[in-house]
């Protein structure tokens, strides 16, 4: 078995096996870069090695096999008293994990080699004992599990004794008796010497990084970021270079673009005379790249020139570490960079116009969540506010308002037409309503999956989470951070993308992405590079998808709307939204009326009322299909409440009044009361319990549709029955639709189809019976994750979710994201077995998930003619369903 690949061995494409790092240090070598040589040790040995508690067999062999080619490529052997080859272990997963697992640096230095560094080093002994005592350390803490504190503390007593608070202060002889120190401080916890047999130092550190695989910071960030916990790391054992050996050194990192904005350019950082881990630790600042043109030219260009060559190679933005060696430049490593959404819209724009990749690889190299971010509005770019604290972004957009410490507190000054942010250490369940009331929320505690963020992303909620620099105090209704007071009322802004928290307001801009699908940018006139980037890609998804893509819309306002924003028709327009605020009492007393006079009065109220709602919808919509579901109104929110309703009657009589109205109402009320409405009188059983109900709803859409006709208005109406679970319901609802729409269709040019939600488990389960009824299915899927889960989703969210989240039970909500194992998996038997009975049968689905970009792909290939959602997924929907089809 093949545990080892030397670097001229491997390439881009075995990141599985190698890692990214790995793979492209192969890529790079076998570009002809200069890349310091070495080798590296396969996941697979990671595997083996975790699974047994020891290395595989062959392993050791392998090792030594490339250590020796190593050597002898260097001309050095490992540790050689006189002339010392060092190398570094580094890991390296397949997944970039920051900072997550170990590297040890230096490996092969001793008591003797570090004689034979200085020498190499032209006589430099500072430099060759500050290596020795990293060394040290390094390999104590990681290897030895020595406590890194120890370490520090030494040092910072050797400074003190210095008279300094600058490494750069302390000299060889300072370093020296450091590294006696250090030893001490070595043998003490492990009971044993510092190894000082350089191949015996090579292989604890490779056993360490293996091991630094299931380290709990390690375990805790795959869990956060999804990475499955099974790939292992590989380990990469590289040649050292120095960036620390005087000012003709250095080390650095560049961009081929700038990752913020994806403008071209030169993008990086440079130190002089320093190691990466110096880089990283901030102890001295670094310097623009520029600065290096000026600093060594010679190193300059020729990192220019491998910068461009590696965005030719890879297509793509890297980013780069290089270390300059008195004068030679090495390239450390390399990938394909990090960058914000705005500039993978711009990069992505840019390389097809320089002829690198297509179009359709553009549509890959962005996604529907950076569509989604570039549309919420955001703060100005030179604000000039400083933050006072930085949290995580966990649901993005800019809010500014004052802040609050109590959920009761938000719902009141929302109230009062204030905008109000929700401070919290965290939030729980009892802050639902202070949540919905704020316009963004900020806890001190909790990452990405806690309650505060999960729910608030689930409502499109601002939300910074974690941010611990905040010091709150509830009861005192204040928080400190920096040294300043904030107490309720005063204003603060949170950037939910970023995270960061300012103290006053922020000026925020809407997004100029929303405004070009808004029509009010011209790409062709403009001169902005997203909005261009963004047109071309969009105009290209659109020109690539098979799904089409509708919006759930019951006003005209928003349909209008969703049509800028490219719908192709509404999916979903729910009826019962049409009767809250005035129209509320008509169907309260539609529900209670006693006898048929007095429901068929509130009808013949109604009927009006929803036929110039339709006709308004369908003349926003010109010709497009019009989804509208029969009325399914959970029957609670029709109501008043039974406690509310039960006590003011009691106040009432008690103060003696006449109550025999309100009485009468009590008992109705009481009467339809139901322990868990959503199981209960909905949907097509209420159309099938009230007669004249359905009736009403059809007749007021086909008349709509007919006097469009005579206002030379096309329109498409598709009436669709919710919540049925058996044939016979759709079948009676059907045979009385027909007689309606015959009757008032007569002789004009209309035609309405009749198909049924997809939402009640039973009917995905026998589609194949409710197809013979149906022109059409639309999957709610938000029903049909309810009920297939058996989540109520009006509670479950703030409830428990983020524990499931937690503990990995689901990676994402299954009300957010489509559970393709399970829910998914009843969409795909409905379909096949709908499609089967009736060829041709129009296939939708209009719960969440049809705005969510996971979700899209998986709908494009369960062969879903589209997908409908909220009027601002649309552009989302395009764009995935373009890239799903890609
Ligand atoms: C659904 O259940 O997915 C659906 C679209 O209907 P509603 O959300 O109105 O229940
Ligand atoms: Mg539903």
């Amino acid at each position: 078995h093949k545990y080892v690949y030397d670097f001229a061995e491997g390439n881009k494409d075995l990141k599985d096996l190698l890692g990214g790092k790995g793979a492209n240090l192969a890529e790079m070598t076998n570009l002809g870069l200069p890349v310091p040589p070495g080798f590296t040790i396969t996941t697979e040995a990671c595997k083996a090695y975790l699974a047994s508690g020891e290395e595989p067999a062959g392993l050791a062999d392998q090792i030594a096999a490339h250590l020796a080619a190593l050597e002898q490529g260097m001309g050095r052997r490992l540790g050689d008293p006189d002339d010392p080859l060092l190398v570094s272990v580094r890991s390296g997963a397949k997944f970039s994990m920051p900072g997550m697992m170990e590297t040890v640096l230096n490996v092969g230095l001793n008591d003797r080699s570090v004689v034979g560094l200085a020498a190499q080093a032209s006589g430099n002994q500072r430099f060759a004992w500050d290596s020795y005592r990293r060394l040290i350390q390094m390999f104590g803490k990681t290897v030895c599990e020595v406590p890194g504190e120890e370490f520090e503390h030494a040092l910072d007593e050797a400074k003190r004794a210095r008279g300094t608070t600058n490494d750069l202060d302390l000299d060889a002889d300072d370093l020296r008796g450091l590294v006696d120190t250090y030893k001490k401080i070595f043998s003490k916890h492990t009971g044993r010497e510092f190894p000082q047999d350089p191949r015996e130092q090579l292989d604890l550190a490779i056993r360490a990084v293996f091991e630094s695989w299931n380290a709990e910071r390690a375990v805790i960030y795959r869990r956060q970021e999804r990475i499955p916990a099974d790939l292992g790391t590989a380990v990469n054992v590289v040649a050292m270079v120095f960036g620390n050996l005087g000012p003709d050194s250095g080390t650095g990192v560049a961009f081929t673009r700038d990752p913020a904005s994806g403008a071209q350019g030169i993008y990086g950082d440079y130190l002089a005379n320093a190691q990466g881990e110096d880089v990283v630790a901030g102890i001295r600042n670094t310097v623009p790249l520029q600065e290096l043109e000026r600093i060594d030219k010679p190193a300059y260009d020729e990192l220019l020139d491998y910068m461009a060559r590696l965005e030719r190679h890879y297509k793509d933005l890297c980013d780069i570490e290089f270390t300059i060696e008195r004068g030679k430049l090495w390239m450390l490593q390399t990938r394909v960079g990090k960058r914000t959404a705005a500039a993978a819209f711009v990069i992505a724009g840019q390389l097809v116009d320089e002829g690198l990749i297509d179009l359709d690889e553009a549509l890959h190299r962005v996604n529907g969540a950076q569509l989604a971010q570039l549309m919420f509005p955001r703060f100005q770019l030179d604000h000039g506010f400083e933050p006072v604290a930085t949290g995580i972004g966990a649901s993005p957009g800019a809010a500014v308002g004052k802040v609050v410490f109590t959920s009761a507190r938000a719902v009141e000054l929302a109230g009062q037409g204030e905008d109000v942010i929700l401070v919290r250490r965290e939030t729980n369940p009892d802050d639902l309503n202070g949540m919905i009331s704020a316009r963004g929320i900020l806890t001190s505690r909790g990452g990405k999956t806690s309650h505060a963020a999960v729910v608030a992303r689930g409502m499109g909620k601002t939300c910074v989470s974690g941010a611990d620099e905040l010091d709150i105090d509830i009861p005192r209704r204040r928080f400190t951070v920096a040294g300043q007071t904030v107490t309720e009322g005063d204003v603060v802004s949170i950037d939910g993308t970023t995270g960061k928290v300012y103290l006053g307001e922020v000026p925020a801009t809407p997004s100029e992405v929303v405004q070009y699908f808004e029509g009010e940018l011209d790409p062709a006139s403009i001169d902005d590079a997203l909005v261009k980037a963004v047109h071309r890609i969009m105009s290209h998804a659109d020109a690539t998808r098979r799904l089409a893509v509708r919006t759930n819309a019951d006003t005209a306002a928003d349909a209008a709307r969703a049509r800028r924003f490219g719908a192709e028709g509404i999916g979903l327009c729910r009826t019962e939204h049409m009767f809250l605020g005035d129209r509320r009492e008509l169907v309260e007393r539609l529900i209670l009326a006693r006898d048929a006079k007095e429901r068929e009065e509130s009808l013949a109220a109604l009927l009006p009322l929803q036929r110039a709602d339709f006709v308004e919808i369908f003349r926003a919509m010109d010709g497009q299909p019009v989804t509208v579901r029969l009325i399914d109104p959970p029957l609670h929110e029709f109501l008043p409440p039974l406690e509310q309703l039960a006590v003011d009657v009691a106040v009432a009589q008690e103060r003696g009044e006449d109550v025999a109205k309100e009485e009468a109402l009590l008992a109705a009320v009481r009467r339809m009361h139901e322990e868990n409405p959503m199981l209960g009188l909905r949907g097509v059983r209420l159309g099938l319990v009230i007669p004249g109900l359905f009736a009403m709803q059809v007749r007021a859409i086909t008349e709509a549709a007919v006097e469009c006709v005579r206002q030379g208005v096309r329109s498409c109406p598709e009436i669709m029955v919710p919540l049925v679970g058996a044939v016979q319901e759709l079948e009676t609802v059907r045979s009385e639709a027909e007689k309606i729409i015959a009757e008032v269709v007569g002789g004009s040019d209309v035609e309405v189809l009749i198909g049924t939600m997809i939402e009640v488990p039973r009917a995905a389960l026998t589609a194949g019976q409710i197809a013979e009824a149906a022109e059409f299915f639309s999957f709610g899927t938000n029903d049909l994750t309810q009920m297939g889960w058996g989540f109520s989703r009006d509670d479950v969210e703030g409830a428990f979710f983020w524990r499931y989240l937690e503990l990995g039970i689901f990676g994402i909500s299954p009300f957010e994201s489509i559970d393709a194992d399970g829910i998914g998996r009843l969409v795909r038997i409905a379909a096949e077995e709908g499609r089967a009975a009736r060829p041709g049968l129009k296939l939708g689905v209009c719960g969440e998930h049809g705005g969510d970009p996971d979700s899209v792909h998986f709908f494009h290939a369960v062969g879903l003619d589209y997908v409908s959602c909220s009027p601002f997924r649309v552009p989302v929907a395009r764009l995935e369903a373009g890239r799903a089809a890609v």
